[in-house]
């Protein structure tokens, strides 16, 4: 009987998020794969648990993958962990998953933390559509590149920074989407220095760039989509006065739809601008 691949979900900072299933699974499963195991061997202790622990830092390595998948053949249930939130997003373990589906291995998800989901959560920006875009490139001129190719995309946008590139980022953002453009940046979320700004692009340069602590730890940027930012620029000057006034007397869905037939705008821009106003 085959076993089982489970790909397993860690906090990321704040070890209280780490849920009873990925403890119970990974104490009951007969070997972790790893990124780094210096790392998760300090979780694992944390937890108690003494499963042994396994480096599997590089899936894109075939070899490596096929050797794990005949263990999962062989009967060991094996789990995959990253070292922080959620396999697979940013991290390691395409390849793995893949083979496993080609192998008619089954893959279990053990769901928990992951930076992506905590951070649009929280932004205060639109969440009913986002792109996740992970890591932009470190290259300034290829960064450009992508920002420009993303500049009209209506939905919100995700992405991963390291610290030592946040300004250089934040700065090339300004340039390709505009000053205004909202955003959200959420840094060492879950951690003792928890920190979550929501402004226009220009204004979270300009803070990241005078304070070197906004510099520190790790960062996920939360950016308004085009089609988002556009239409609250189009609200015309007396819709925006009435959603003010009847933002207060009515839930904001009803007030959207009375300015909307009422001067003939989309619901949802109104919608969003009137949640813009209350946080
Ligand atoms: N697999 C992870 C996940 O599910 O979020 C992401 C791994 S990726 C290599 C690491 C990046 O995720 C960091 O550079 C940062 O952009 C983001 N990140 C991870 N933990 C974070 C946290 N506590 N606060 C803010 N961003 C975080």
């Amino acid at each position: 009987m085959s076993g089982l691949l489970y790909i397993v979900s860690t906090p990321i900072g704040n070890l209280n998020d780490m849920t009873d299933r990925a403890k119970h699974t990974l104490a009951h499963c007969q070997l972790v794969a790893a990124e780094d195991t210096r790392v998760s061997k300090k979780l694992l202790q944390h937890f108690g648990i003494s499963t042994p622990l396994m480096a599997f830092h590089d899936f894109s390595d075939d070899k490596a993958a096929d050797a794990l998948l005949e263990k999962v053949e062989s009967g060991q249930h094996v789990a995959l962990i990253s070292d922080a939130g959620t396999p697979l997003i940013s991290d390691p373990g395409f390849v793995l998953v893949k083979k496993a589906h080609d192998r008619s291995i089954r893959v279990v998800p053990i769901p928990g933390a992951s930076a992506l989901t905590t951070a649009v959560s929280v932004s205060g920006l639109p969440t009913h559509q986002f792109s996740f875009l992970g890591f932009l490139p470190p290259k300034q001129s290829q960064r450009v590149k992508a920002l420009v190719a993303l500049n009209q995309r209506a939905e919100t946008l995700i992405f991963y920074e390291a610290p030592h590139r946040i300004v250089d980022s934040l700065a090339d953002m300004v340039d390709v989407f505009g000053a205004e453009r909202e955003a959200c940046l959420a840094r060492e979320l879950t951690k003792t220095f928890e920190t979550l700004k929501k402004a226009p692009l220009v204004e979270l340069f300009e803070w990241v760039s005078l304070d070197s602590n906004q510099r520190k730890g790790e960062i996920v940027v939360v950016v308004e989509g085009a089609q988002a930012a556009g239409q609250q620029e189009a609200l015309s000057d007396e819709a925006k006065q009435l959603a003010e006034l009847l933002m207060n007397e009515l839930p904001p869905k009803k007030a959207s739809q009375i300015i909307a037939s009422f001067y003939s705008l989309p619901k949802r821009a109104i919608y969003d601008f009137i949640l813009s106003l209350k946080q």
